[in-house]
């Protein structure tokens, strides 16, 4: 009888944690109408980005790139792309041949130490120059004079296509003295400094618009770019008569959108977390991409460590021991998560994983991390599906049609890595706006190979401005 209560009082305990757990996890699970909600603010907020009487005060910032057009396959030549604020730093030569459309591409991948991620600008354009100076002399390339396209993926206001002032770092740059300055001039100044070489800065390109564009070399019908990787963005194409702050009324331009500072102004703090407003805090910008915070790979890592503390304090996970790895912030990159989260992957294996973090876990415990992982990423999913939605919603719209086919370029490590992100992503977009036709189309090195071929654009268009 004593040995039959024991094993109540055990079920029961395992019962009420249970609950517990379930308590957490159902935060993170949105209703249909939560999703809606989002969406509708999304759209409204869009609509105020684009407004000249709202634009100031916009959290979505919708800010015109200057790139009105798609390569027309006329596009040719050698052309430096640079690759910055994604996982890696890249440099790249770009070879266009027009006619067939091939690109071949070389590139090499280089580390930008932390203390120059977040020291001064100078110091991180001398290394970015270095880095560069490193590519054409392993290329055999010094004193080649070449057109540059540069991608920067931060948010830039810009006054045409080779200019950008940097409006606020995100992600994990901090370097001083570079917000409100043009980036362009900034690697001008560099390279001067070098006194080395000589390189025609042509354009300056968001990652979603350099991958928009190498998507639309192939498909015409790819009006949309999506990076959901370290950070989240989206740009598409607009028309002119919609964007209030640049002149005329004829035709498109892409906006950049910089959705990722959605809901700073407070308006989903209803569907936020005690676990995102602490990820927030202990960010390098806090505040500030409250939704960039909730759907991009630099972050989720960072949530699903916060739910761990808490489940830990509560004593529900890691026999109630919180460890120093567990404190540590940035274990959880979007590699780990995507592994973690495999249908593939035996429980043991999710341990494994669990020990090269420095975390020793029980069976159970690893049960718990894999579904923690699970609500936070399909939350995220979700929550970049609804966005997605409000602008293909507004792009049927504006058009007056009664079904939109449209195609999506993407790219991120989150979308590309994770086992069920992508998935998710697209199973919202249908729900929510049912009547749009949504393609995704993969890029294939869309950054660098699109700021070549934006790069390539401008130049012939220069040329013809000269004959
Ligand atoms: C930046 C965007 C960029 C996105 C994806 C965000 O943090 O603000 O400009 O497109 O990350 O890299
Ligand atoms: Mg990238």
């Amino acid at each position: 009888a004593k040995g039959a209560a024991m094993v109540t009082a055990v079920a029961s305990r395992v019962q009420a944690q249970r609950k517990q757990i379930d308590k957490v996890l159902a935060l993170f699970r949105l209703t249909q109408e939560q999703l809606v909600g989002v969406q509708d603010k999304m759209r409204a907020e869009l609509e105020y980005g684009l407004k000249r009487d709202t634009h100031s005060l916009a959290t979505v910032k919708m800010l015109p790139t200057y790139v009105c057009g798609m390569p027309d396959g006329t596009e040719k030549g050698k052309f430096l792309a640079l690759d910055l604020g994604g996982t890696n730093f890249r440099v790249l030569l770009v070879k266009i041949r027009s006619g067939r459309r091939s690109v071949r591409m070389y590139n090499k991948i280089f580390a930008i130490p932390l203390e120059i991620m977040q020291g001064t600008g100078e110091e991180l354009f001398d290394h970015i120059v270095q880095c560069i100076a490193d590519f054409l002399d392993y290329m055999g390339l010094k004193g080649a004079q070449l057109p540059l396209g540069f991608t920067f993926s931060f948010p830039c206001r810009q006054a045409s296509i080779d200019k950008g002032t940097l409006i606020g770092w995100t992600k994990g740059f901090k370097a001083t003295d570079c917000e409100g300055e043009d980036v362009v001039d900034m690697l001008r100044e560099a390279i001067k400094r070098r006194n080395e070489f000589d390189l025609d800065i042509v354009a300056v390109v968001n990652d979603t618009v350099g991958t928009m564009m190498t998507c639309g070399y192939e498909d015409p019908n790819c009006e949309i770019g999506l990076i959901a990787g370290t950070g989240s963005n989206l740009c598409y194409m607009e028309e002119m008569r919609n964007i209030e702050l640049v002149e005329g009324d004829e035709g498109k331009m892409c906006i950049n959108t910089e959705w990722g500072g959605f809901g700073d102004n407070g308006c989903i703090d209803d569907i936020r977390t005690q676990y995102d407003k602490e990820v927030d805090e202990g960010s390098l910008n806090p505040g500030k991409q409250r939704y960039e915070k909730m759907t991009s790979g630099m972050y989720l890592g960072e949530i699903v460590r916060q739910i761990l503390i808490d489940l830990t304090k509560q004593g529900l996970l890691f026999r109630g021991q919180i460890s120093e790895r567990l404190r540590t912030r940035g274990i959880f990159e979007t590699k780990f998560l995507s592994q973690i989260e495999s249908d593939r992957l035996a429980l043991l294996q999710v341990r494994r994983i669990l020990q090269q973090l420095g975390l020793d876990s029980t069976c159970e415990d690893s049960i718990v991390v894999k579904e923690v992982c699970g609500a936070v990423s399909r939350r995220a999913a979700q929550l970049c599906g609804a966005g997605l939605a409000a602008i293909v919603e507004k792009r049927r719209e504006d058009q007056g049609l009664e079904r939109l086919r449209i195609t999506v370029g993407v790219d991120g490590t989150l979308y590309k890595l994770h086992p069920h992100f992508s998935r998710i992503l697209q199973e919202t977009v249908k729900e929510l706006a049912p009547r749009c036709d949504v393609t995704f189309m993969l890029s294939e090195d869309g950054s660098g190979k699109g700021a070549a071929l934006i790069t390539a654009v401008a130049k012939r268009l220069q040329q013809a401005w000269k004959n």
